[in-house]
């Protein structure tokens, strides 16, 4: 059993903060503010990517896979043409891709809900549209 003088001293600070307004935010209604240089959810701008695969190259998780989306021809050759494909469900958001891609196609933007049933709906494919 609480010894009476702990009791007491319990009760106070409830009664006390009985009147206080909640500390806790009311998410989702109440969202909060992130920092400037928060690193949430990764977006690319389709039209930026040229395809160049070093996103690919430099991602430490293995989220990026180039994708063959069509050919062209450059002089006499036909090359194949590839853009990224991100599986966001394994991003740990460190940024290399964005800070590699020198047409700067990639951000880490400030979304951070990124709690999904199917996490297949984490993967990132509209890079491949414009790149086709
Ligand atoms: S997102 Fe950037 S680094 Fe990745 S393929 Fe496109 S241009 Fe290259
Ligand atoms: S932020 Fe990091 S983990 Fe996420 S795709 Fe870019 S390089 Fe990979």
């Amino acid at each position: 059993m609480m010894p009476r003088k702990k009791l007491g001293g319990a009760l106070g600070e409830m009664f006390k903060t009985a009147l206080e307004p909640p500390v806790t935010e009311q998410y989702p209604f109440g969202r909060k503010v992130v920092a400037e240089r928060f690193r949430g959810r990764l977006d690319v701008d389709p039209v930026k990517c040229t395809g160049c695969s070093v996103c690919e190259v430099v991602c430490p998780a293995g989220v990026i896979t180039m994708v063959p989306v069509g050919k062209k021809t450059i002089g006499s050759r036909e090359v194949e043409v590839k853009r990224p494909s991100f599986d966001l469900y394994t991003c740990i958001s460190c940024g290399q891709c964005v800070d590699d891609c020198r047409f700067g196609a990639l951000t880490l933007t400030h979304d951070f809900e990124l709690a999904v049933f199917d996490k297949k709906s984490l993967i990132m494919k509209k890079a491949l549209q414009v790149g086709k």
